[in-house]
């Protein structure tokens, strides 16, 4: 198929995740021309939400809180336009075979319709292309940048040249992009510093139970509960956001030795064992059988020790910026420990420093390319 028409813009904005979107957005209220480049069909990034037969589940982000300058804003936001709904204020805690309720504190906030809604608000005035994985980047003898894109199956080809690029994907993915760059201009101090970044992964189970056990579930009083536990971190009952749930739907999250255990594993199946056994053995033992299983590996699902700085930038060989919640690290989010979930308000909210990550390549870009 021969590509669709090269388009030159001013920005080209790798990954619609918040960081991508918000950055985006930004630079189309100053009046640039902007395409955000998206590998995947959906919107969101890590804010994910996947489609089950007559259900969803938010098996990413599980749910907004105000962590920040930004959060705040956006969920005020987001609330009046009735994007996101209170949920709970409250975790459970099972620790050393003992199930109670934990400390009230923030606010959980989520979408009824699954949390890539917020996303999708954020999208809804920019040009994104969908289904296009970024494969290389090069600098072009026109002062532009060029992009080889790969089309998933039936996405359409296109040519893309743009003045300057922001790359927001995790920062060894964007290593990856920039590392053919070195030697052309990108000064080393900036490819170093991406490459520096490591992330936490985190292995993923969705688990569908039939529609009789939806009567069990309403009598339990948690909705979330983090777990100490070799196997297990973290367990939500996503039904619980939908105003009204057929059968209950529970993900669950396991903890950072299991995840790192099956990282690269072929076969995921016997982790996802691990967690229904580990949640059956906790919380009710019925959790061991669901009617549908689905796995999902986060290969980067948290930054471990992400830079000081909001945002890099450089103009060589061209504007060059990079953001992303692995950029703008607080004093706080420098914990090496940093474990899902990640719902006290003391504790590090990678999606504050996304959203701070995207204004500020945004006004990176800007200061780069202005007339
Ligand atoms: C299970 C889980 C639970 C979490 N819980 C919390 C929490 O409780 N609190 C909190 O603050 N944070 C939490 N996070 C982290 C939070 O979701 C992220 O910090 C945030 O969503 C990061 O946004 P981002 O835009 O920087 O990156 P991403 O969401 O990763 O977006 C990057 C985008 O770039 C795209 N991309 C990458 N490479 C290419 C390429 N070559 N070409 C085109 N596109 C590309 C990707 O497909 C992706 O859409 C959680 C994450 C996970 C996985």
């Amino acid at each position: 198929m021969p590509p669709d028409q090269n388009i030159t813009v001013d920005v080209a904005v790798i990954g619609a995740g918040l960081t991508g979107l918000t950055c985006a957005q930004h630079l189309q209220q100053m009046g640039y021309q902007v395409v955000v480049l998206e590998k995947s069909r959906g919107l969101g990034g890590r804010v994910a939400t996947r489609r089950l037969p007559n259900a969803w589940a938010d098996h990413g982000l599980a749910y907004f809180t105000q962590q920040g300058t930004q959060t705040a804003a956006l969920v005020q936001l987001w609330r009046d336009r009735g994007i996101l709904h209170p949920w709970i204020n409250q975790d459970f805690v099972w620790a050393d075979g003992i199930l109670y309720p934990g400390e009230v504190s923030v606010q959980r906030y989520v979408s009824p319709v699954g949390i890539t809604a917020i996303a999708k608000a954020l999208a809804a005035e920019l040009e994104v292309w969908r289904g296009q994985r970024v494969a290389a980047i090069a600098p072009t003898d026109n002062h532009t940048w060029a992009f080889t894109l790969e089309p998933v199956a039936g996405e359409r080809v296109r040519e893309l040249t743009a003045r300057s690029v922001v790359v927001t994907a995790p920062a060894p993915q964007a290593a990856a992009l920039l590392d053919p760059l070195q030697s052309q201009g990108v000064p080393p101090e900036f490819f170093s510093a991406v490459q520096s970044v490591t992330y936490q992964a985190n292995l993923t189970a969705i688990a569908l139970y039939p529609s009789a056990r939806q009567v069990d579930l309403a009598q339990v009083p948690w909705r979330s509960v983090q777990l100490n536990h070799p196997q297990l971190a973290w367990v939500t009952v996503d039904s619980s956001k939908q105003p009204h749930p057929s059968q209950p739907i529970v993900v669950l999250h396991g903890s950072t030795s299991l995840s790192d255990q099956f990282l690269d594993a072929p076969d995921l199946e016997p982790a996802g064992q691990l967690l229904l056994d580990s949640a059956a053995n906790t919380l009710l033992p019925w959790l061991a059988d669901p009617e549908v299983l689905q796995l999902h590996r986060w290969r980067y699902a948290l930054p471990r020790n992400p830079l000081p700085d909001a945002c890099l930038s450089t103009a060589s060989p061209l504007p060059l910026v990079c953001g992303g919640d692995w950029c703008g690290a607080t004093a706080t989010s420098m914990q090496p420990q940093i474990t899902l979930p990640l719902s006290s308000p003391a504790t590090i909210s990678p999606i504050e420093q996304a959203l701070t990550s995207g204004i500020a390549s945004a006004q990176a870009v800007h200061r780069l390319i202005k007339p």
